[in-house]
């Protein structure tokens, strides 16, 4: 599926799992965690430098350039967290390096490891967010499922594919992406303070 559409079907699951609160200041905080499930929504591409995760993380980065850049930074933070002992700093560039050099959707970042690694990560360091990077991460690999099929069982070969679209379809741009847009839209309107 395309970035906006993961980002959007992350962002509609997110609203229903963690319905917005009616308290304004919770509020923020609720935007903040869904800032975060959007992120997640599409960091599981970012085994592909060149679609919308990459250009997150490598904005200024051409697209051509960025599987370079990619191995770059990686080598870098594992080179930093080596020195200085940061174990989640040499994860996250053993994450970008494999990143740069794996293959596109054929990846553990498309497989349930990359979603338990990333969680873990995210359990140990800002438990605040698992829900937001849970929900966001597994939205990516479920839409990624019905679409170009995911390697399920990485390390293992495997595929699942439930051939229910595809990837810039119709349904991916228009029923997907804005079926969710109303959906997260419902679910604000339903705050009090509206
Ligand atoms: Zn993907």
């Amino acid at each position: 599926m395309m970035g906006k559409t993961h980002i959007a079907v992350g962002a509609a699951a997110f609203s229903v799992v963690t319905p917005p609160p009616t308290d304004i200041k919770d509020f923020l905080f609720w935007g903040g965690q869904l800032i975060v499930t959007m992120i997640a929504s599409v960091a599981a591409d970012i085994d592909d430098p060149r679609t919308t995760a990459g250009k997150i993380i490598l904005p200024f980065v051409p697209r051509w350039l960025r599987p370079t850049a990619f191995s770059i930074l990686g080598m870098l933070l594992i080179w930093h967290g080596f020195q200085h002992s940061i174990p989640w700093v040499m994860a996250c560039g053993f994450f970008f390096f494999g990143a740069a050099i794996s293959k596109h959707r054929n990846s553990p970042t498309h497989s349930p490891v990359g979603l338990f690694f990333l969680c873990l990560l995210t359990y140990l360091y800002l438990p605040i967010m698992l829900i937001p990077v849970f929900t966001g991460y597994l939205t990516h690999l479920i839409t990624d499922a019905i679409t170009e099929g995911i390697p399920i069982m990485w390390p293992f070969p495997g595929w699942l594919r439930i051939p229910i679209t595809e990837t810039n379809s119709f349904m991916d741009r228009v029923v997907f992406r804005f079926g969710s847009i109303i959906v997260l839209g419902y679910q604000v309107l339903q705050m009090s303070f509206f």
